[in-house]
């Protein structure tokens, strides 16, 4: 089985596509895993939960989700997410309010444990660090976990002495011989904050036991085209620019 495994698409619609059609020419998928934050700061929340929905899609609430349906206090998010939340909770329907209400914070899929921040606080902290990192994997019970939240594309390895060290994801995760535990952060779709302008995301194949990490260019100035039409911060159009 095939899993592309998608983060913070953050109503990124174009970037959302150039994923799915990227992954397409690189031989399809099966299923959808998501890691939260599929709404929030872009200008397409409905049209990305619509086409998420066409797939069969495994997914667990971000805390952009939980704030858009009132799920979580709004107070948590700084001034533009704000103003980008207010305006997406008007963008959704009856039926994508109850999708995203209805969304687990924390997901078991076979060997993977599947939650947007971290096992230990899945709506609030972000794994940017291996001190954190060794925290948490006491937090799931799974070999390996994936997370979102910082749009940054890491990964943590704990080794059997309990160190863990952080690296930059590889292209490709060899899962058959790891004696590590990890924790496989993929990047954002939507907004991406490692510098690179690029979607970021990754592929689990089962069959092979490998996960692979992908970039995708989308057209960045339809995106911000479109925020701007809607009124969004322009902070938030500007930072797809830079990829931060
Ligand atoms: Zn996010």
């Amino acid at each position: 089985m095939r899993c592309v495994i998608l983060s913070d698409i953050h109503a990124n619609l174009v970037a959302l596509q150039a994923v799915l059609e990227d992954m397409r020419i690189r031989g399809g998928f099966d299923e959808i895993w998501c890691l939260g934050d599929i709404v929030g700061y872009g200008p397409e929340p409905h049209a990305c939960i619509e086409l998420l929905q066409q797939y069969k899609t495994v997914s667990v609430a971000g805390n952009h989700d939980y704030a858009a349906v009132g799920r979580i206090d709004i107070s948590s998010l700084n001034v533009d997410a704000t103003i980008a939340c207010r305006w997406t909770a008007k963008q959704l329907t009856i039926e994508d309010v109850d999708y995203l209400q209805n969304l687990a914070v924390k997901v078991t899929q076979g060997n993977f444990t599947l939650v947007h921040g971290s096992p230990r606080l899945p709506l609030e902290e972000y794994l940017i660090s291996a001190v954190d990192a060794n925290d948490n994997f006491r937090y799931f019970d799974t070999k390996f976990c994936l997370v979102g939240h910082s749009h940054v594309p890491l990964v943590f390895q704990q080794d059997k002495n309990g160190n863990c060290f952080e690296a930059d994801i590889p292209d490709t995760i060899q899962l058959k011989h790891e004696c590590h535990r990890l924790i496989i952060n993929p990047g954002g779709v939507g907004q991406p904050r490692d510098g690179d302008s690029r979607a970021s995301y990754a592929l689990y194949d089962s069959d092979a036991q490998v996960v692979y990490h992908y970039r995708v260019g989308y057209d960045i100035g339809a995106t911000q085209k479109r925020m701007m039409e809607c009124g969004l911060p322009a902070s938030l159009s500007l930072r797809l620019n830079y990829g931060c």
